[in-house]
């Protein structure tokens, strides 16, 4: 189990930190829509021309995206030099059946707005497309399939799910089609035990990252909508915008509270 970052990037000869970016395709801003795609439009040819790639996978439910997940994709792309990020939500989330997850489409879309800013961003709606529960395993299996080797996988999960990796569906061939980014989440401790843990679960690559802190969840959105509290600064504006225009969450009744005097705010400072 590696700890920092090793050899594996000069294997290839290639330089990263962005020069794939660009290849990527000119438009980041999803004028694209799935149609006939495996990954997404523009990630689809990624590593075709034979240059090494490394390929960044956040997967989640995403219920909605908020600035935790984006800060935590863009600081793991920083710290491993990944040429692209890409999102891939949840279609059947198998450790949510506890609530109504909210529908794949108003997810993907919330994930798309999330994104559209930064270049080497991406989302994918290949777990979406698939039917039944979601298995980050198949997933993997399927990018593996897809793309060329020079083509590296790098899977980025926060702290609290990367320690429930022994309860994934085949974690140890996980092991064998992605590196692993650890990426610390507060409250939710990357102890010597969970890493132990993660070890026994097949042999793992796993790079762990200290990453801002950021305590904020889907789960305090949800609730903070709910009860007509702001979300604003806690996820892009287009989301806060989507959510109140599509009424999740419970936004309808909470409307005259957040969002009229947010919605001023909003088109005079869209960060
Ligand atoms: P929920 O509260 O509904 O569980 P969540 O905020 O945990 O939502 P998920 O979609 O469950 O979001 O998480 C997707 C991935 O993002 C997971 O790997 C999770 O650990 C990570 N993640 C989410 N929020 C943070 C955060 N604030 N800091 C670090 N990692 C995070
Ligand atoms: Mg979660």
């Amino acid at each position: 189990m590696a700890l920092a970052e090793e050899s594996g990037r000069s294997r290839r000869g290639a330089a990263h930190g962005g020069r794939a970016v660009g290849q990527l395709g000119a438009s980041p801003f999803g004028a694209q829509r799935s149609g006939g795609s495996v990954i997404s439009p523009r990630l689809d040819s990624l590593g075709s021309d034979g240059a090494a790639v490394r390929l960044g996978i956040m997967g989640g439910t995403f219920d909605p995206i908020h600035i935790g997940h984006l800060a935590v994709a863009e600081q793991a792309r920083e710290a491993m030099q990944l040429d692209a990020v890409v999102f891939v939500p949840t279609g059947e989330p198998v450790f949510k059946k506890d609530r109504d997850v909210t529908p794949a489409e108003h997810r993907l879309e919330m994930c798309r707005l999330a994104v559209e800013s930064n270049p080497a961003f991406d989302v994918s709606d290949i777990e979406i497309r698939r039917k039944g529960n979601t298995y980050t395993v198949e997933t993997l299996r399927q990018m593996r399939a897809h793309y060329p080797e020079n083509v590296e996988l790098w899977f980025i999960t926060g702290a609290d799910a990367v320690a429930s990796i022994v309860k994934w569906r085949e974690s140890a061939a996980i092991a064998g089609l992605a590196t692993l980014i650890a990426v610390t989440r507060p409250g939710f401790a990357l102890t010597e035990q969970v890493k132990d843990d993660i070890a026994s679960a097949g042999p793992f690559d796993v790079r762990y990252l200290e990453a801002t802190a950021l305590s904020v969840s889907s789960s305090d959105l949800r609730s903070r909508v709910a009860n007509g509290l702001s979300i604003r600064y806690l996820t892009m504006a287009r989301v806060r915008d989507y959510i109140y225009e599509h009424g999740l969450y419970g936004a309808a009744s909470a409307r005259g509270k957040a969002a009229c005097c947010d919605a001023e705010a909003s088109e005079l400072n869209r960060y």
